[in-house]
């Protein structure tokens, strides 16, 4: 089993006897095959991996969505166990937030419209907790997910910004084999709507529709999509289906 850490302290005296190349994937637990996908190509490129599983309250903009996210730390660690990941690094919020949250790492540009626009106050919660994680673990690598573009580029953002000596590695979206992203959110679906669901990546890579034409095709088949836009060379989106909202984005050069 991974050994588990809960505390900064706890990792610096750990770290301190490892004279090895450390990769470091940030996550909210409830782990899948997405997640992963990024700690087997973490373990490929450094000698220690360490996973963190922290549900980051200061990001969640909706209190419900925070309280019906799973917490599944034993199942995390058993598939963690399975590829043979070295360490989980499992905070607690007080242990997280010892300033109780009164400094905020926030960008004021690229936050501001798609997510940020939804999202009020998500991203500069998700910025804070990445600069925390990162300083925390002193990796040397650190892995991030495509599927969550727009944070993606905030976080490469804030580590050109601050100097933050740690690589950021971007990784490809794992899928469903009917194109579904897959994401922690989706246990949330039932199994007609994981079918249905499949319909935002058929139209998001659709490329003979304009972005406007995406919207309404998804608001046309039971979705309520709360944008469809083109930025950085890809196509991204949010839409609700039932109550659980679903985000994607594909590269424009994946055009057929
Ligand atoms: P989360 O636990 O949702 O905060 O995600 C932790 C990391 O996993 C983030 O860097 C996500 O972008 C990444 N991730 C989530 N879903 C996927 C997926 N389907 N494919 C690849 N990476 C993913």
């Amino acid at each position: 089993m991974p050994i588990i850490i809960k505390t900064p302290t706890e990792w610096r005296k750990t770290q301190e006897k490892l004279n090895h190349t450390i990769g470091f994937v940030p996550t909210m637990g409830n782990l899948h095959a997405g997640h992963l996908a990024l700690v087997e190509r973490a373990l490929k490129e450094n000698e220690t991996v360490v996973v963190s599983i922290f549900v980051n309250h200061t990001q969640f903009n909706d209190p419900a969505d925070y309280d019906n996210y799973l917490r599944t730390l034993d199942e995390d660690c058993s598939k963690l166990d399975a590829i043979n990941a070295h360490y989980v690094f499992n905070p607690n919020k007080d242990t997280m937030y010892p300033e109780n949250y009164e400094v905020q790492v926030s960008e004021n540009t690229d936050s501001e419209f798609m997510e940020g626009q939804f999202r009020q106050g998500h991203f500069t919660g998700m910025l804070t907790v990445v600069l925390k994680l990162l300083n925390i673990i002193g990796a040397d690598k650190a892995y991030f997910g495509e599927k969550d573009f727009q944070q993606l580029k905030l976080i490469q953002k804030m580590v050109n910004a601050l100097f933050i000596p740690t690589e950021i590695i971007a990784c490809p979206t794992m899928r469903e084999e009917n194109g579904l992203a897959l994401s922690s959110r989706n246990n949330r679906l039932t199994d007609d709507e994981k079918n249905h669901a499949s319909l935002l990546y058929k139209y998001l890579s659709d490329f003979n529709l304009s972005d406007l034409e995406v919207k309404e095709a998804l608001e046309k088949t039971g979705f309520r999509p709360e944008y469809v836009e083109t930025k950085w060379g890809r196509r991204l989106t949010a839409a609700w289906l039932g109550d659980v909202r679903l985000i994607d984005n594909i590269p424009i050069q994946e055009r057929k």
